[in-house]
């Protein structure tokens, strides 16, 4: 064995953020496309959680104001006062400038466009705010406080709807001129491959995603190369999706046009519908390219894997690690150890509120 895939935690060596036995209170903010989750933080502790719904149309003048909601609520609920906060971090979708603290333009929050996020806080708030994108937050929060603790040599990877990442080097985060850096999911896996929502062709993302697994079994199951899938997933669907339907499912079946999740696909990849273990291995091997390069480019101490799609454990992880070690030099691939992300889904709370801690 090569050292790969060790499913350990990291050895908590010499730490590069050494906090305080009390650490101070922070107010972390994971802005999503769908949901605003706030909470006050002791470190990697939830005082509080607020969830908010970004409601529809999510523009920045819908927005704002309720995230601004959302902090006075957190504080209410843990009883803390402004005044007693170090700072407010924010954790918002892609692409961003983590030094100027303004959103570029994120694909799944319409309307933002060059919106001055941290400006709007800090007039709001009057303390030190700081904003970056939700990969590199969560890399962070891994970091300081998950299975990157005490490695200064680290990349975070997240397989989960899409792809994303953040890079540790040196201690800090790598950040690139313009906040752009570790878009590690539109790193090119196959130049001829599928065109992705970046604008690119055959990103990582448009192989090992969540969203990239449902679209193989989807066109593979309209082109009546999946049977076996189908049927696995007719027979095995999640009791919602009939809840407004009449309780045949027969006629569900052939009325509405099935869409099989990547959850789906794990199950009959796990239950041995070999399709559906041919699509998971094609994700597996995709991201195994994605991780040769990883080891490549950065010569990483550590990859932490995260998002729901790593979970799906070796069906997708052990076709990676084939890849691994067929391709990859050898130093870079033995020095290297690849853990599994310890903040679950609290990765993102606790990943904005290190942003204080980081700057601090
Ligand atoms: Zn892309």
């Amino acid at each position: 064995m090569l050292g790969l895939y060790n499913y350990m935690k990291a050895e908590n060596k010499v730490r590069t953020h050494n906090l305080p036995e009390e650490a101070p209170l922070v107010i972390g903010i994971d802005l999503g496309g769908t949901q605003i989750r706030t909470a006050v933080l002791r470190g990697a502790t939830l005082l509080s959680r607020v969830n908010l719904l970004t409601g529809e149309n999510p523009s920045p003048e819908r927005v704002i104001p309720r995230m601004f909601e959302s902090v006075e609520e957190a504080l209410l609920k843990a009883n803390i006062s402004l005044s007693q906060i170090a700072g407010i971090g924010i954790g918002a979708p892609g692409p961003l400038n983590g030094r100027t603290g303004i959103v570029y333009s994120p694909p799944n929050l319409p309307g933002w466009t060059n919106f001055p996020l941290r400006n709007a806080f800090a007039e709001r708030f009057q303390i030190p705010i700081f904003v970056e994108n939700d990969a590199n937050a969560a890399a962070l929060g891994e970091h300081m406080f998950g299975a990157g603790k005490g490695s200064n040599e680290m990349v975070y990877v997240t397989v989960s709807t899409g792809v994303g990442g953040g890079v540790i080097s040196q201690g800090q985060l790598l950040q690139g001129i313009t906040g752009s850096a570790a878009e590690l999911g539109h790193m090119t896996i196959d130049w001829h491959g599928p065109r992705c929502n970046c604008g690119n062709y055959g990103c990582l993302e448009s192989f090992s995603s969540g969203t990239a697994i449902a679209r193989q079994a989807n066109e593979l199951i309209s082109l009546g190369k999946a049977d076996d899938l189908l049927s696995y997933a007719l027979a095995h669907q999640p009791a919602h999706a009939s809840a407004n339907t009449p309780a045949d499912n027969s006629t569900l079946a052939v009325t509405t046009p099935l869409h099989v999740n990547a959850r789906m696909v794990a199950e009959a990849a796990l239950a041995g519908i070999p399709v559906a273990q041919q699509i998971i291995t094609l994700a597996g091997e995709a991201l195994g390219v994605g991780l040769v390069n990883i080891l490549h480019i950065f010569n990483p101490e550590l990859i932490i894997l995260g998002g729901g799609v790593s979970q799906i454990g070796a069906p997708l992880l052990d076709p990676a690690r084939r890849i691994m070690r067929e391709r990859a030099m050898t130093v870079p691939c033995q020095s290297a150890t690849i853990v599994m992300a310890q903040l679950g889904s609290d990765v993102g709370l606790v990943g904005a509120g290190s942003l204080v801690y980081y700057h601090q």
